[in-house]
Parts: structure tokens; sequence; C-alpha cells
């Protein structure tokens, strides 16, 4: 048992569309102390596929930041632009088992053909795709060109247990229906770039936002289809604004203040439901987040600190 878990890997990927705030915080520290409290490996990948939404420096900032407030990582940050290989080689593998079909619908033309239009987070709508090109591109104004690659899906129930949220279940033809692996602008799609990286670092454990819950059945399904091992996850709670909304800069979220991390490592660390008595240092903190986490979690340390 103790072998097992002191190989645990787990790693921040955040999207350099904006400084660190108190949500990308929280996401950051529920990370890196799980990986703590099993001595495992921690990683930083900064997830740079979306240039037209890449905020110029942010990756900067939360590389800094990160330091600053006391994050200490494995190895080199990783950029996703620079992976570019990996990901076309997992695209000719869905291809080559022909699980993968151009599309030429518009965005406005899915969301109106939609089967199930759902609200999400962040007043995101949840598009169904209704299967328009699954049989082959279709002629028109359009044309033929292609815009966009999907993968199939099945018509049955993905399921998982999550750390945090128990059981769950979507049935990935009704619910999200084939979905993107490569972008009409011609950028890969999240989904793909983010099982090839976890599979290609030996990531063992997703600690993230609740907002990727919903995500994670279209992962463990390409996961399948790819051969890749399926990382365990924890889905920690949101920071929102008073709409209910995401935290994000757009909205207002406020950068972290390098020169005083306490404060902002106090209040993330209450989001994340750990007690802490006040520390005095950023060292203190970490140490007794990590006890704190690993409580929370029925994590048992030894008197080395090591997980049992
Ligand atoms: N890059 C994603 C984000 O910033 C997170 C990806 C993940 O943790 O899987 O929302």
């Amino acid at each position: 048992m103790a072998a097992s878990l002191l190989s645990v890997v787990g790693r921040f990927a955040p999207s350099p569309t904006g400084n660190m705030h108190s949500g990308s915080l929280v996401a950051a520290m529920a990370s890196w102390l799980d990986v703590r409290a099993h001595r495992g490996r921690w990683l930083v990948r900064i997830e740079d596929l979306d240039g037209p939404r890449e905020v110029r420096g942010s990756a900067d900032d939360i590389v800094a930041t990160l330091a600053a407030y006391g994050f200490r990582w494995n190895g080199a940050v990783v950029r996703q632009s620079a992976r570019d290989a990996l990901y076309r080689h997992a695209l000719e593998q869905l291809e080559a088992r022909g699980l993968i079909f151009p599309c030429n619908c518009t965005r406005r033309e899915v969301e109106q053909a939609s089967l199930a239009p759902e609200r999400l987070f962040d007043d995101a709508v949840a598009v169904v795709y209704p299967g328009t090109c699954r049989e082959g591109l279709r002629a028109g104004p359009a044309g033929q060109a292609a815009r966009a690659w999907r993968v199939r899906v099945p018509d049955r129930v993905v399921s998982f247990q999550d750390r945090a949220a128990g059981l769950v279940t979507q049935n990935l033809a009704r619910e999200v229906g084939d979905f993107v692996v490569k972008r009409a602008d011609g950028l890969w799609a999240y989904q793909l770039a983010v099982v090839v990286d976890d599979a290609d670092q030996g990531v063992t454990d997703l600690v993230r936002g609740a907002d990727l819950l919903d995500s994670t059945p279209r992962q463990r399904w390409l996961q399948e289809m790819l051969g890749l091992p399926m990382p365990r996850t924890l889905h920690v709670p949101l920071v929102v604004d008073a709409h209910g909304a995401k935290l994000a800069k757009r909205n207002g979220a406020m950068p972290l203040d390098r020169e005083r991390p306490l404060p902002a490592l106090h209040e993330a660390a209450r989001h994340l439901g750990l007690t802490i008595e006040h520390s005095g240092s950023v060292e203190q903190f970490w140490e007794r987040a990590t006890q704190a986490w690993a409580e929370r979690w029925s994590l048992r340390l030894d008197d080395s600190g090591r997980v049992e």
C-alpha cells in the first residue's frame, strides 16, 4: 500500500488567461496539499493552447506568484504550446481506430440543433452535439471544408468515483454528444491535450476545481480509447462571486499580493474546509495545512510525515 501512495503525482494546470487570483490559489493549494500529504511529486503545466485567450505576462505572473506563496514543484514548468507532436500522435491513434470525424457545423448551428441545452457553471450552456456530420460532411453554403474534428461517443454510461463527489455518472451520447478534439480554428481542444499530458507526465491524482467534474467523463472516455491510465480525481468547491459565477479576472478577481501571502493562504485553506491556527510564516502555514488536509481526507501521516 505505502509504495503506491508514495508514488503519487499531482499537478496544477492553469490556463494563462489572467493573473493568479484567489480561485486559482484554491485549486493550486488543494493539489499541492494532496501531494504533500502523500509525499508525492507535484508538477506545474501552463495550458497555453488557446493563443487568442492568453493574456500576455499571465503565465509568468502565475509562476512567480506560486513561488512567492511557498509552492515548490518538481522539474521545469511545462507549456502545452511546445507539445504539438504529442497531441497530433493521439489524434492519429483515434483516427486509426475510426473514432473521429470532421465536422463543418458552426457553433450557432450546433447550439440551435442541440438536443438538450443545459446551464452549467458560469452561465455556460452545455450543448449536446446532435450528430449532424457523423455520417459525412454536409454540402451547402459552408462548403465541404471541415471546421473541427470530433470523437464519436457511445450511448452508454461512463461512471467513476470522485474522492469528493462520490459516484459520478454521465451518458456521453445523451449529455454531451460527439465532442471536439481539434477545434475549427486548428487549435487542440482542452479535453484531448489534458489527457495526453496527464498520461505523458505520469499524473496519478487530479485535484482541481468542481467546474471540471463535468469534463471528467469525456476525459475518461478518451483515456479508455487511447489506452491511457485513469488518474483518481478529487474536485474541490469553486470560489464564486456574488452571482455564483466562477471567479475570474473578467468578473473582478483581484490579483494576489505577492508581498503578503499569508492572508490569502489562510483564506484559501478556509475555503477548502481546513481549520488552521494563525501561522507566523509561510513554511509554518504549509506544515499546518498539510496536516489539516491529511485529517480532512483521512490520510494517516506517521511521525515522519509520510502517509501510512
Ligand atoms: N487549464 C484548466 C483551467 O485553468 C485546468 C485543467 C485541469 O485542471 O484539468 O481551468
